[in-house]
Formats: structure tokens, sequence, C-alpha cells
């Protein structure tokens, strides 16, 4: 049975496998043109920013399980001079997203800007895209975004996606030639500054003095349409003044804006219409982190195995937990 996901970031993809692991056939649809998502990494002439979540913990035993296996593999290790208990990427945040992607099939550069469905089933479609029927279709997308691609399908859905909201951040990356001695690794929250790290003293990562600073709630909100060099200005002025030495002139200062970054106000499940066939995964359902995503991706998956399997529609191939 095909389903449709329209999002490959980490919610999407933790749907996509338990859901092959169930036997059904998913199909990944995302609008950027590698993988990634919110765990997006730049990398330029060997140096490298993880601009969107600079690590993650484990809270959830089941994504504990996941965590293990990625270990294993090779794709995280411990960040040591990070946050307690904090697990990196391993080169780049994005080579878990990378890795997932790989095992599955990802259309990429492919937006959806609706779903359509009649007798035959759903269908995704966007600019150069028109593909199904599917049996059924999962949003996996952040919330302001899913909002609208379920409202004209189940309002109550759309309403839930809509309750919630994302408090943008402002991420700009920098690197200098020279290392900046009197920083620490890790800066939080101080003045326009939620969190700042050096991105090269993550295992795994080159030698080449990276930074990566982000804005607090509060003055991303009020700088959300201030232009991107400015606010790399800012921001980078900022880190400065914790500095207790002047910075060297950087080599290389951009700045991203994550308009729907975090979001706040979930109500602890993934969302699933059996009647429709329609349900909704990402970190706006149970947590705004990556365990939240990832729970949400696989519980919806687990819960839309369970609803087909009660019509008859299929034989589910495995209903345990262990994931990895
Ligand atoms: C600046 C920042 C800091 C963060 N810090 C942390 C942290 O310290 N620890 C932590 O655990 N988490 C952190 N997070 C949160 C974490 O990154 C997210 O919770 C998690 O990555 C969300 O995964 P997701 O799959 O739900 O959504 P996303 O990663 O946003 O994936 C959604 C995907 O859908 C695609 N898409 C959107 N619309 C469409 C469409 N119409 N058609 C096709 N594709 C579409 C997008 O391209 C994207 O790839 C941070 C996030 C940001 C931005």
């Amino acid at each position: 049975m095909k389903v449709a996901i329209v999002g490959a970031g980490i919610a999407g993809l933790a749907c996509a496998k338990r859901l092959a692991e169930h036997g059904f056939e998913p199909q990944l649809f995302d609008k950027g043109r590698r993988p990634g998502g919110r765990l997006s990494t730049l990398e330029l002439d060997g140096d490298a920013w993880d601009f969107g979540a600079p690590y993650f913990r484990v809270s959830s035993p089941r994504f504990a399980v996941q965590t293990a296996a990625w270990e294993h593999d090779g794709l995280i290790a411990r960040w040591p001079t990070g946050p307690e208990g904090a697990w990196v990427g391993v080169p780049a945040m994005s080579a878990i997203v990378a890795a997932e992607a790989a095992k599955l099939p990802v259309r990429f550069s492919a937006q959806v800007a609706r779903i359509d469905s009649d007798h035959a089933g759903w269908t995704v479609s966007g600019p150069d895209l028109r593909e199904g029927p599917f049996a059924a279709v999962v949003i996996a997308v952040p919330c302001e975004q899913a909002a609208s691609l379920l409202a004209v399908h189940d309002l109550a859905m759309a309403q839930e996606a809509a309750s919630v909201r994302s408090v943008p951040c402002w991420s700009v990356m920098a690197s200098f030639a020279e290392p900046l001695p009197s920083l620490p690794d890790v800066i939080r929250e101080q003045g326009p500054i939620r969190w700042a790290a050096r991105n090269n003293s993550k295992p795994g990562r080159a030698k080449a003095e990276c930074w990566v600073i982000q804005s607090s709630s509060e003055w991303s909100r009020d700088n959300i349409e201030a232009e991107p060099a400015r606010v790399a200005d800012d921001l980078l002025q900022a880190l400065a003044q914790i500095s207790a030495t002047a910075l060297p002139k950087p080599v290389f200062l951009k700045a991203h804006r994550w308009r729907f970054a975090l979001p706040l106000g979930q109500r602890g499940t993934p969302l699933w219409n059996p009647a429709l066939q329609l349900g909704a995964c990402g970190d706006w359902c149970i947590g705004p982190q990556i365990d939240g995503a990832w729970q949400s991706g696989a519980e919806l998956a687990d819960q839309i195995a369970a609803a087909l399997a009660e019509t008859g529609s299929v034989q589910p191939a495995d209903q345990n937990h262990g994931t990895a």
C-alpha cells in the first residue's frame, strides 16, 4: 500500500522508515534540494556550520533505541565540550537525515502545493509535480505550512496545526582565519544571542574556526524582516561584546532566517483521520525537538498500520517497537 509523505525532515523520515517496516510503500517528497530540513548544515570549501539544530538530547526510551543504532553506525557522537547529554551528527548534523533519506525513496526539489483525493486515492501536486494515487497521505512539515495543506480536507486537523505557533530564529554563520581563544565553545542567552557555538569543537569537524550564532526569540521577532547582512553584523557584534578582546574580521559571514524554527503548544500526539487516511506529524505534535519530531513520525506510522490492519487493508509486517 502506497503512502505519500510530504516533508523529509526527521519526522517524515521516521514515519517512512517505520511504515516500510510495517510493509507499506512510503514515498517522500521534499521541497529542499538535499536532505536536512531543520537539521541542515552548510558546507563550503571544507568549512561547515550546523545552522539548524546544533545538537540533540534523548528523553524517550524509544528514541534511545534509534540513537544507539545511529551511534553504532558512526552517524552520531557525543560532544564532549557541548551541553550535558549532547549528541551531534558526524561529520555534520545533516548526516543523520542524509543517511536515513538514502535508505528511502525521497524526491527532493519536489514542493507539494496541494493534496487531492478522489475514488482512486490521493494525489500530491505542485510545480512540476503530480503523483498518485496513494492510499494515504502524511503531512510532515512545520505547523503553519501543515495547516494550509490540511485545511481543504480536515478543518479540525488544520485547526490543531494552526493552534501551535512557531517562534522564528536567525542563525548567523561566521568563520575566522584564526581561533578565538577568548570565547568558550558554547554561549547561552546573552543579550540578543540565544545560543552560540564553535562548530569546529564538535567531533569529526575540520579545524577551521567556524561559529554559529542564533538569535533569541524576542530579538528574532523584532528583526524578522531585517536585511540578512544587517542581522549578521548585529549578531557578530553581540558575540564580540561577550569576547574579552576584539574579534578579527570574519572570512565568511552569512545569516539564515528560520521563519518557523521552534513550535510552542504541542498537543502530545500525531494526528490521524482514519476516514480520510490523512495524517500529520512533526515536532509541533509531540515536542519541539529532534526527539519529539522523530517520535511523532514513528508513532504515526504505528497508528496508521494498526488502523489499516483493523480494516483488513494491510497485514502488519511487524508491530514491535524496535525501530532502529
Ligand atoms: C535554529 C534552530 C535550533 C534548534 N535547536 C535544537 C536543539 O538544540 N535540539 C533539538 O533537538 N532540536 C532543535 N531544533 C529543532 C529541530 O531541528 C526540529 O524539532 C526538527 O528538526 C523538526 O523536524 P521535522 O521533521 O518536524 O521538521 P523539518 O526538519 O522542518 O522538516 C520538514 C521538511 O518539510 C519540507 N517541506 C516543507 N513544506 C513542504 C512542501 N510544501 N512540500 C514539500 N516539502 C516541504 C522542508 O523542506 C523540510 O525538509 C532547532 C531548530 C532550529 C531551526
